[in-house]
């Protein structure tokens, strides 16, 4: 089956808004000398484009039709559409419209294909996001669920957020933690073999050592 093909050594790094999956991912792929994938950028980029065409992101099909047609390069930088996006993905327009985007099943099967492509590409990466251990890279080597306290997690989000107040912040992790755990398909959730860190109390350096001796155990690095 091609997934598993593809995820053969991949690191899977799930969790909510603000559990520490980007800064853990980065700073594991670098130690790996492998790439780094930030699903999430892909999700706003879909929903960034819809928006910018006037397109409603709730509105399934046309949605679809964009996510199948856009050319997307997630790195450094956000290119879709050969039009660089890397700020305006993480803009509460791109943040409020996104669940929607996501909860759309066509535009995770497209999304999903070009996250396997990715990964065969390479012949595996860190690759974060929602539903990557449990839907995406099933047989992954490796998977992390990173968690922390609803506080901590807008605590840390309101730091990267400057114009935007601690509740707010707080009111939108809620919402999309509510929408993303109990959309129909591929909600985040913790696959069964999924190694659970709370990060509340934890440093960036804390976790990714401990994400790179269970990368080691696992026969990756
Ligand atoms: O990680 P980030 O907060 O940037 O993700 C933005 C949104 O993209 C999430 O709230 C979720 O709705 C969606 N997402 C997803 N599946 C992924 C990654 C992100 O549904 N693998």
């Amino acid at each position: 089956m091609p997934a598993v093909n593809a995820g053969s050594k991949v690191v899977a790094i799930d969790g909510p808004a603000g559990s520490g999956k980007s800064t853990v991912a980065r700073a594991v792929a670098a130690r790996l000398r492998t790439d780094y994938l930030d699903t999430g950028a892909m999700y706003r980029a879909v929903a960034f484009m819809a928006m910018r065409s006037g397109v409603d992101p709730e509105d399934a099909e046309p949605v679809a039709r964009l996510a199948r047609a856009m050319t997307l390069e997630v790195a450094d930088r956000v290119m879709v559409n050969g039009v660089d996006a890397t700020i305006e993905i993480r803009s509460p327009e791109v943040t409020r419209a996104v669940s929607a985007v996501a909860a759309n099943p066509e535009v995770r099967a497209e999304l999903g294909r070009r996250m396997r492509e990715w990964a065969l590409e390479r012949s595996g990466g860190v690759v974060e996001g929602r539903d990557i251990g449990t839907v995406v890279f099933p047989g992954a080597p490796l998977k992390v669920y990173l968690t922390a306290s609803d506080e901590e997690r807008a605590q840390r989000r309101s730091q990267e957020m400057l114009d935007m107040h601690y509740d707010e912040v707080a009111a939108d992790i809620a919402r999309r933690d509510h929408v993303d755990s109990t959309r129909a398909h591929a909600p985040l959730a913790v696959a069964d073999d999924a190694v659970v860190v709370d990060t509340t109390t934890r440093n960036v350096d804390q976790v990714v050592e401990l994400v790179l001796e269970l990368a080691a155990k696992a026969g990756l690095g």
